[in-house]
């Protein structure tokens, strides 16, 4: 049986969470060592709280294929020889005690920093509609165009936002990419998004002082099909700023799957 060989890295750093939202997304490994099967932890005990940001909560179950070199690694929590092997996604294993314990105070990797679960939202119930049309967006005339249109449905603040019961507006926004690969896979990535309640939250505009309105949730949009606008192309940045700002939510290629279909409409309550 094929193992999986990761390399081990055993800095002791500790990244600052802004540059380390990035998801572990557990993907069972085709060659599970049978040997460690009954050394499978997953990873469980995060608790779920509703502060009305961004919220991790737990993790698939992650599997572990170790060569004989890693088991006889150091783990670097509690400077012993690893036991109860558990690897993240990141390729960084550590004790199955330490790193679940390590995990209920801090939800990322102690090694590098990745956020070992999956964050979610607290946008409010709405719709997401996707359609690929005509037209272009500009710098991009040789692929069609995408439009999203998402519409976020009239209600009540919920617990998880800053005034439970306070009304607040719907709304409708239609945002544009290119259709090409990067823009197909960014439309992908942005409705796991969606579907993770990521995209839109509520909050107030500090420019306005308006309060309990539905606004963006720190992932750009061009919202603006003319061209050359403060919110349209060209743009020759904005699919890898949008990119890494998915990343930031822990969405990534591994998150969605290239061919599954484009258009679609899709609800999240
Ligand atoms: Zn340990
Ligand atoms: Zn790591």
């Amino acid at each position: 049986m094929k193992q999986e060989i990761v390399e081990i890295n055993s800095k002791l750093t500790w990244l600052d969470t802004e540059s380390s939202f990035t998801e572990l997304n557990f993907k069972r490994s085709s060659g599970i060592h049978k040997l460690l099967n009954d050394r499978m932890f997953d990873i469980g005990g995060l608790e779920e709280s509703c502060s009305g940001s961004d919220e991790i909560s737990e993790g698939p179950l992650s599997s572990i294929t170790v060569s004989s070199e890693e088991l006889n690694e150091q783990c670097i929590i509690c400077m012993k020889v690893i036991c109860n092997p558990k690897k993240l996604k990141c390729g960084h294993i550590f004790c199955g005690e330490c790193i679940n314990q390590s995990l209920r105070f801090k939800q990322w990797c102690p090694a590098c920093g990745l956020v070992c679960g999956k964050i979610t939202g607290d946008q409010p119930p709405g719709k997401m509609t996707v359609k690929q049309t005509q037209g272009f967006c500009t710098g991009y005339e040789r692929d069609a165009k995408i439009s999203i249109t998402y519409e976020i449905f009239e209600g009540r603040q919920s617990e998880c936002h800053p005034c439970p019961g306070k009304l607040y507006k719907g709304i409708i926004k239609t945002a544009y990419l290119p259709d090409n690969e990067q823009g197909r896979n960014i439309c992908r990535m942005l409705r796991v998004a969606f579907e993770r309640k990521l995209v839109f939250t509520i909050g107030n505009y500090r420019t306005t002082g308006q309060e309990g309105l539905i606004t963006w949730n720190a992932i750009y949009h061009k919202t603006d099909n003319r061209p050359y606008t403060k919110f349209g192309y060209p743009d020759p940045t904005y699919l890898d700023s949008v990119t890494d700002e998915l990343k930031r939510k822990g969405i990534t290629l591994d998150d969605i799957n290239p061919s599954d279909k484009l258009e679609g409409i899709i609800t999240s309550d």
